[in-house]
């Protein structure tokens, strides 16, 4: 089986992740903007990030076979320092038209404030005006309320709900997602929170409609094997191949590809790696022997 992953910061991890994750049959992935675990504190800071989101990951995820896809946002939580996320999103237009950027996220609140909401409601009319899919994060504490608010809001500036996926979704808010017509995906955890066991009733409660597994894997506690674990797990719980293949591979593929910038035919081939290329000079090598395959026929 093959798997899409389209929420994983692979900036925090490692060329086993991408290696291990090529071998489960992740062959594609989207790598939203997001904190970095402690706050930014210069606009320069988000031009290098956005810059190795469209640049350096992109092609490092291509050496071992996976397609990267990125979006580009300000998150909430660097929302809150006004003057700096002002900067920001003066940044936005410029990285939101490169190449592999299909949608505008990750976005939405994390404590729910005013200045979130402002971040949030501008990025979400520049969506909206260019005709763009929305990403959204939604808060770990007061989840239902951040939820059934990002949805007003996107409603309110006019952002067709086809174009909005609503991410970190659990049994509570699963209900409002769908109903209002929106993506619900789930961000599958190890540990706690959202586990593939219950993303497992969540299927088989609602169907695989507009659901979608992801990740979230970045530099905390998390698994870049979630989707083809949960994959699995559903597979031996009963859920029909033809479901499993919606809610991680399928959905995710039909709601970023509105973006235009997923080549659906060159993503259905078998991966032609080439690790002599260089990306500015540089390989993921570090002097090693390269992997080049052979072309392939489809
Ligand atoms: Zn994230």
């Amino acid at each position: 089986m093959r798997f899409f992953d389209p929420h994983i910061h692979m900036t925090s991890r490692t060329t086993d992740d991408l290696e291990a994750m090529a071998k489960a049959g992740v062959r594609a992935i989207i790598e939203p903007a997001f904190w970095v675990g402690q706050p930014r504190t210069q606009v320069g800071a988000f031009v290098d990030y956005f810059a190795s989101l469209v640049g350096w990951e992109r092609f490092r995820a291509s050496q071992f076979g996976i397609a990267h896809y990125t979006a580009i946002g300000l998150n909430s939580k660097e929302a809150n320092n006004e003057r700096l996320a002002a900067e920001v999103l003066e940044l936005i237009p410029r990285f939101a038209f490169k190449e592999g950027v299909v949608a505008i996220g990750e976005i939405g609140y994390d404590e729910i404030t005013a200045a979130e909401e402002k971040a949030y409601r501008w990025q979400l009319d520049f969506a909206r005006q260019n005709d763009m899919v929305v990403m959204v994060h939604s808060p770990h504490r007061d989840k239902k309320t951040g939820i059934r608010r990002s949805i007003d809001v996107a409603r309110e500036v006019g952002l067709p709900m086809t174009k909005l996926v609503i991410d970190h979704n659990n049994e509570e808010t699963v209900q409002d997602v769908l109903e209002a017509g929106a993506w619900a995906a789930f961000t599958i955890y190890p540990h706690t929170k959202m586990g593939s066991e219950r993303m497992v009733e969540i299927v088989k409660r609602y169907g695989p409609e507009r659901i979608i597994v992801d990740s979230s894997a970045d530099w905390g506690v998390s698994d870049p094997l979630s989707v083809p674990k949960t994959a699995k797990l559903m597979l031996e719980r009963g859920i029909s191949a033809a479901a499993v293949e919606k809610t991680t591979w399928q959905n995710a593929l039909d709601a970023y590809a509105q973006s235009g910038q997923i080549d659906v035919e060159a993503l259905l081939k078998t991966p032609v790696i080439d690790q002599s290329r260089l990306y500015n000079d540089n390989s993921v090598l570090r002097g090693q022997a390269p992997r080049v395959d052979a072309p392939v026929q489809n």
